[in-house]
């Protein structure tokens, strides 16, 4: 048998047929290496967001099944296209949606995860000497055979998954950056590219916001061992990229790894709510019962005993739903007002390091102090320090604490 692939490209590396035409000449190489190759393909880039937009148009609450049914089709398109553009070349190439492959998931459309993927298809695809040309982002729900999608990003996810359903010896991310950088290379020029990454500090990167991969495909990476590389498909000689794999293949262990940020946050407080036992259950409960995620919570010190302030984060497009959650329990509540402030953004310094050493937190408030950048909300982990501040000083603070932590290349 031989070793098997799984190749993913992301929507600018397939955004027309001549980048097509260059990703069929990075499988073929591939094939010539000895290896059964799974393609996992975005939609061509800006086509996802046009059909989100078509969906939104009919009002923005919408039946998620055919929220769905319309947004998986982007990925169909190209995966279609690529088959088509492998047998030109004289390449046994099929291609596979979702449902045909299938990617089983449950019923959570819109952000469905996937339970299970049998392996017959993909293996008969090869048996028969044919690439396997898969759309990403989607599967098919367990119980009614429909289309789901896996939410925005979610071919990574796909990939991910292929590669640890086929026992494949390698996922290799093509994106349009050349690897993981110690922050995103488009707001900090000379950020430095990791060559290996932990698939802890990944999954810490890729959840703080640095979009590179889905969260959801990091984790599913590090509980089946799956090595994942990231690498540019718009280079002709692609690199080593950056691989993410187990902290002990990494030799060189920095205190900080680096910067992300997210400005896809809003953060809620309510002014004078009643300071007693219970409030915060009353809060957070009804939130998790309507499945809003909630992120960073502070709540005030009471000044008179009686009544207090909470703040916390979710992500901006849970904003809408976890106010009508917290007015419907107005009531109970007694709070006296409800702010909601959707110009944040978190920004996040993340690295394995911080275990064993302290001092990141005070470096980091005061590289922001020096700017006059007001910390809102502030969290912490083992391995990350998180602050809330207006997101107009964002790329000001991204670019501050990649300096103040020497994460440039030399
Ligand atoms: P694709 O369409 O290939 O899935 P994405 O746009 O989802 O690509 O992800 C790649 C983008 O992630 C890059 O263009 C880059 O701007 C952004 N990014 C954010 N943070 C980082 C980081 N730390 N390292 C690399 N890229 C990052
Ligand atoms: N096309 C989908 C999106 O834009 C999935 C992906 O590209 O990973 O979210
Ligand atoms: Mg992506």
């Amino acid at each position: 048998m031989k070793p098997r692939l799984v190749m993913k490209f992301g929507g600018t590396s397939v955004a027309d047929l001549d980048r097509i035409r260059n990703v069929a000449k990075k499988v073929i190489r591939e094939i010539e290496n000895g290896f059964d190759v799974a393609v996992v393909v975005s939609a061509m880039s800006g086509v996802t967001n046009k059909l989100v937009g078509e969906v939104e148009s009919f009002g923005k609450i919408y039946d998620a099944q055919e929220y769905d049914a319309a947004v998986s089709t982007g990925e169909r398109v190209t995966a279609g296209l690529l088959a088509l553009c492998l047998q030109e070349q004289k390449i046994k190439a099929r291609s596979f949606s979702g449902a045909q492959v299938p990617v089983i998931t449950d019923g959570a459309h819109g952000k469905a995860r996937i339970e299970d993927i049998p392996e017959t298809n993909l293996k008969a695809c090869f048996e028969s000497g044919s690439v396997a040309v898969i759309a990403g982002f989607q599967g098919v729900n367990k119980e009614t055979g429909r289309e789901t999608t896996l939410g925005r990003g979610g071919s990574d996810t796909s990939a991910v998954a292929i590669a640890a359903a086929i026992g494949a010896v390698r996922c290799d991310i093509y994106t349009d950056v050349d690897g993981v950088y110690t922050t995103d290379p488009r707001i900090v020029e000379n950020a430095r590219k990791i060559d290996r990454i932990s698939y802890e500090e990944m999954l810490e990167y890729a959840s703080l916001g640095a979009k590179v991969l889905q969260t959801r495909s990091v984790e599913l990476a590090m509980a089946h061992s799956v090595r994942v590389r990231v690498l540019s498909s718009l280079l002709q000689e692609p690199g080593e990229g950056t691989l993410v794999c187990n902290e002990e293949e990494i030799m060189e262990k920095q205190l900080v790894t680096g910067v992300a940020y997210s400005k896809d946050e809003a953060k809620i407080t309510l002014l004078h709510v009643a300071d007693t036992p219970g409030v915060a259950s009353d809060i957070f409960g009804p939130l998790a019962d309507a499945s809003v995620n909630v992120d960073m919570i502070v709540q005030n010190v009471s000044e008179d005993g009686a009544s207090t302030h909470m703040t916390f984060t979710v992500p901006k497009t849970d904003a809408e739903r976890a106010l009508s959650v917290i007015e419907a329990s107005k009531e109970r509540l007694r709070y006296q007002r409800l702010l909601t402030d959707t110009k944040v953004a978190k920004v996040s310094v993340i690295g394995v390091g911080m275990r064993s050493h302290a001092g990141v937190a005070a470096k980091m408030f005061k590289a922001l102090a020096e700017k006059g950048i007001n910390i809102q909300v502030i969290s912490t982990s083992e391995i990350k320090v998180s602050v809330l501040i207006a997101a107009e000083y964002t790329e000001l603070a991204v670019r501050v604490l990649h300096e103040a932590f020497d994460l440039a290349t030399a």
